[in-house]
């Protein structure tokens, strides 16, 4: 191990830069051929044709308008994914994308000007796989000469709301990979292009910054922040993406698009455009071609001035458009002939085809300083009262699934990694995390994770999911039998969230492999749907652990239905083995567990462990108080469900709450109940507080013991709309901490923004929507201070959120509307299926602020890749006959610090793994134990799984080398950037600063079991 040296044995690729020193020619599989060749590709720079040297020549001077033809594909809205693929269903929605490609390429042959620009490669990649040799060859040429060029290139354009940072880079990873394997360097974006996503995340903008983007552009912006910006001529500026990554790391440069992403008015010539086509024909009564060149260069020079440079663009497509490419072609081909033609009367305006990083490569030239953007643009509003941040909570149990599928991807990917090959083949067939990881990357769309798509098109979402996890399942079943060199008969259960599980309901005997995709060992409390009984359980070592029965609630009126629970450690990147099996089906000890009705007790009731105590008021069953024993902190928090009455509409504006937009007919929500009948569990392994606040709302509040947070897990649904008026219900606590309007709220995931209620930090905000207009979107977790104390909320999907009220802090868990809100899905968020009940939890953090990003650090971090349970029952036979079995696993060495998150371990091709590694805290967040500061590993003493041969590092989304990358420079108002030469790689000390993420492609061996 080591830096790789040059290879002298390497029999393909001429004398390029390869650094392997491993011999490839001896193996011939496909797979490894396009690795080998993914390797080539990102190791030739100087093979890049298709860079900004193959930009059309513009007229220095003059007014150059870009032409940027485009289409906006979605990945799956009205129609499904497929749907909108083969052109199905076009009386719901006029969309085809297999035939606009077939088109468009057909319309770049005829005229070599001509360009186009193409992103979501779920659409691009299907489509290539049908095409000839002879076309991929001429589509490989068109995009050699940059004629054909994807930006973005993710597998879809991804929501930047809703998403976790985690699921953005895999799926822009899915996509890259596709273009650097078939196109090599020529077809890797220099662009990112966010037309459609509605509000931008900062997190996004650092994330395309890391991925070696040069700039990026957006359609959507706050209508008032777009005025604002065109007065003060920052439509383009640098957005500065981290506020811990040193600059230039996170900087991306930022332009917002003049018309969304439409054409200009009366210049869209397509099929689904009623505009009149340009006539040059003097003697026909349609002749136009005066008229339309003089409204353009009136139109050029209108847009151009709030822009700084002699460049502007126009988008000239829009959403499924060049079905028929010809239309849009002939046109333009004429506009451009006929405009150009009046510079010899005198004119400055030069038109051109042009893409987006074509335009971008000229603002590059112009050398001019840019403002530095700090903040976000969240909320998006497209006029007064029209505030799109109801999609922050839109549809929750899909959000959850999507969450919930995430985690199971990493376990999956991760045992992939782990196992090698044995994966992949084993007794149980074969194994596969691609379905689920291309499902996943389609989740990620900006109609789907939002919860903005149709509802057919959101269960064939769920159904895109549910098949990937099957492939996944028998991968997971292979590595876990391989690792524990035993063949068991293993189940999962899907249906926990229903408390569905044959195994451990029907089982006598059963065995609890967890398995933990974290980088250091955790305790995890099992919780399992059993029927009646006692049980034992024994640890990997054979020891008994202590174990209750309780009583799960909401199921007092039924027959009381069962939770088995006991307490499991797992080592970091491992698994543990759990025995359970039943002693007697006696309910004597059970039914002493069972829950006790508190409603009419008079004294104070509470719960507690070891750190917190949450104390309700007897009266209303509510949660009255949190006290943090260890750090003597007590609170007085009263938490309830509310809702909002969604308007319909009303003498200031027709805009009805809907799927996209949040807009509340009061501004004081009602509560679901003013109490909540109450009962009280408590057991050696959990106290919880039963509330039943109405026929569609219930929580349990959870204490297991060690555990420093209060879990508050909340069922919601179906909510009740005959009244008819649509509901929008949240959870709300309200604490006396003095916030002075201020709150927090964490970007995808990673850092966090300062929020202030009726407040932009770039801009004066005319507030419209005091309740809608302060909602914020809450990936993993919201808190409120008074600078001393620091109350968290963590989330278990994302959700919407804001604090309206100093103290105060709320969050929007369900949402079922009787109108649609006017934004094209034309349907009500009704949702009567399933996903009309929702079950979640918040996770409640209490702590001094010092200390408080060490807590919700690691606690989201668990949240978001919990331990993977796997069951069997019945017997087992040996993996290998000389192997005994293994019960307890680690892949580590040793656990990673409290600072490193294991952010991607993947399979990347034969003997290839994909590494990424992250520091997880912000560079001033933790005062308390330090942990905002570097932190150095030794890769080569990292896993046990396999030994690391080479390294190599790459930008964030692992489609170029980073000694290799260089972006464009741009200067800035904020000083001067200085831009240090990439260090050396030394394996054995690789060293993370705040907020890092480290992406390495790694070619391992993985260790012989025996
Ligand atoms: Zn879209």
């Amino acid at each position: 191990m080591g830096t790789p040296p040059l290879a002298s044995d390497v029999c393909a690729g001429g004398g390029s830069a390869v650094w392997f020193s491993m011999n490839f020619c001896t193996l011939g599989s496909p797979v490894l051929l396009i690795s080998f060749l993914f390797w080539l590709s990102l190791a030739t720079p100087g093979a890049w044709a298709a860079g900004y040297e193959t930009c059309p020549p513009v007229k220095p001077g003059m007014l150059n308008v870009h032409l940027l033809p485009h289409t906006h594909d979605d990945v799956g809205w009205l129609k499904t994914v497929d749907q909108y693929y083969y052109g199905i269903l076009n009386d719901v929605q006029h969309a085809s994308v297999q035939y606009i490609l077939d088109s468009v390429i057909a319309s770049l042959l005829e005229n070599p000007t001509r360009r186009f620009i193409y992103v979501e490669m779920a659409f691009f990649s299907r489509w290539w796989k049908e095409q000839t040799n002879a076309t991929q060859d001429v589509v490989r040429r068109l995009v050699h000469q940059g004629r054909l060029e994807f930006v973005n290139g993710g597998w879809v354009m991804n929501d930047e709301a809703a998403t976790y940072y985690g699921a953005i880079v895999d799926q822009m990873t899915l996509g890259l990979r596709f273009l650097q394997d078939t196109f090599g360097s020529s077809g890797r974006p220099r662009v990112a292009w966010h037309i459609d996503p509605f509000g931008h995340s900062r997190e996004q903008a650092s994330l395309f910054a890391q991925m070696g983007f040069d700039g990026f552009f957006l359609g959507r912006i706050d209508y008032q922040d777009k005025v604002a910006r065109e007065e003060k001529l920052k439509m383009e500026e640098v957005w500065r993406g981290s506020a811990s990554l040193k600059p230039p790391t996170a900087d991306l440069f930022t332009g917002v698009l003049p018309n969304n992403y439409n054409p200009p008015r009366n210049l869209c010539w397509d099929v689904l455009c009623a505009d009149h086509p340009l006539v040059e024909d003097p003697k026909s009564p349609e002749f136009n071609a005066k008229t339309l060149v003089s409204y353009f260069l009136q139109l050029a020079y209108s847009q151009q001035q709030y822009y700084r440079t002699k460049h502007t663009v126009m988008t000239m497509g829009s959403d499924f458009q060049y079905e028929n490419a010809n239309m849009w072609f002939k046109n333009m081909d004429k506009l451009i002939r006929l405009v150009n033609k009046q510079q010899a009367e005198g004119s400055q305006v030069h038109v051109l085809y042009s893409t987006p990083s074509c335009y971008l490569w000229e603002l590059n030239k112009a050398n001019l300083t840019w403002s530095v953007k700090e903040d976000d643009f969240f909320p998006y509003a497209d006029g007064p009262h029209m505030f799109w941040t109801g999609y922050f909570s839109s549809r929750p149990a899909l959000k959850r699934y999507e969450r919930l599928s995430y985690n199971f991807l990493q376990v999956c990917k991760q045992l992939e990694a782990l196992a090698g090959p044995a994966a992949t083949t084993g007794p149980y067939g074969s194994g596969d995390s691609a379905p689920l990881n291309e499902a996943m990357a389609v989740l990620q769309h900006h109609d789907a994770v939002s919860g903005t798509a149709r509802q057919n098109v959101a269960n064939d979402y769920a159904r895109q999911l549910a098949a990937g996890w099957g492939p996944c399942e028998v991968l997971v079943s292979n590595a876990l039998a391989m690792l524990s060199h035993e063949k068991q008969n293993f189940s999962f259960c899907r249906e926990l969230n229903i408390s569905i599980c044959p195994v451990s309901q029907k089982s006598e005997h059963f065995q609890v492999t967890i398995y933990n995709p974290l980088g250091r060992k955790v305790q995890q409390m099992i919780r399992l749907p059993v029927n009646d009984g006692i049980f034992f359980v024994k640890d990997p070592n054979g020891k008994t652990v202590p174990s209750n029965v309780v009583m799960r609630p909401n199921s007092y009126s039924k027959r009381y239905q069962w939770d088995l629970l006991f307490p499991a450690f797992v080592p970091a990147l491992g698994f543990s083995m759990y025995s359970v099996a039943k002693v007697t089906a006696a309910t004597s000890q059970a039914y002493r567990l069972r829950a006790r009705s508190k409603k009419s007790r008079s004294h104070v009731l509470f719960i507690e462990n070891e750190y917190i105590r949450a104390t309700f008021d007897s009266g209303t069953g509510l949660l009255m108080k949190i006290e943090n024993m260890e750090q003597s902190l007590s609170l007085p928090v009263s938490q309830g469900f509310f809702w909002y009455n969604a308007s319909t509409g009303d003498g200031k504006s027709s805009q009805a709450s809907g799927a996209y937009i949040f807009r509340p007919n009061h501004l004081k929500p009602m509560p679901v109940s003013r109490w909540a009948q109450v009962h009280l569990v408590k057991t050696a392994l959990v106290q919880e507080v039963h509330q039943n606040f109405s026929a569609w709302c219930s929580q349990v509040v959870r204490l297991y013991p060690g555990q420093r947070h209060l879990e508050l897990e909340w069922m919601v649904g179906p909510i009740p709309v005959k009244d008819g008026w649509g509901k929008e219900v949240i959870s709300r606590f309200d604490t006396p901490l003095k916030t002075q309007g201020e709150f927090y709220t964490d970007s995808n995931g990673r850092e966090i923004l300062k929020r202030r209620r009726n407040h932009r930090p770039t801009w004066r905000l005319n507030q419209t929507e005091p309740v809608a207009g302060n909602y914020y979107p809450v990936n993993t977790r919201i808190y409120i201070s008074d600078g001393h104390t620091q109350l968290t909320v963590v989330t278990d999907r994302s959700q919407g959120g804001s604090s309206l009220q100093d103290g105060s802090l709320e969050l929007m868990v369900h949402r079922r509307l009787l109108l649609d809100d006017g934004r094209g899905v034309q349907e009500p968020l009704m949702e009567l299926g399933t996903g009309s009940t929702v079950l979640g939890r918040h996770l409640v953090l209490l702590s001094s602020v010092s200390d408080a990003a060490a807590r919700h650090r690691l606690l989201a971090e668990k949240e978001i890749l919990a331990p993977q349970v796997v069951l069997s029952q019945g017997g087992s036979s040996p993996y290998y006959y000389w192997a005994a079995p293994r019960t307890q696993f680690s892949a580590l060495r040793q656990d990673l610090p409290p600072q490193v998150h294991l952010l991607t371990l993947a399979r990347w091709g034969p003997k290839m793994l994909l590494l990424r590694l992250e520091h997880q805290f912000t560079a001033t967040e933790d005062s308390g134990r330090k942990l905002s500061s570097p932190v150095t590993l030794n890769l080569q003493n990292l896993f046990q799984a396999f030994t690391i041969t080479e390294l190599q590092e790459t930008t964030l989304a692992a489609n170029q080398r980073l000694s290799e990358a260089s972006r464009l420079k741009w200067m800035t108002d904020s000083g001067l950037i200085s831009y240090p030469a990439p260090s050396k790689l030394d394996p054995t000390s690789v060293t993370l600063r705040p907020m890092e993420i480290r992406t390495f492609v790694a070619r391992v061996k993985w260790q012989e079991s025996s």
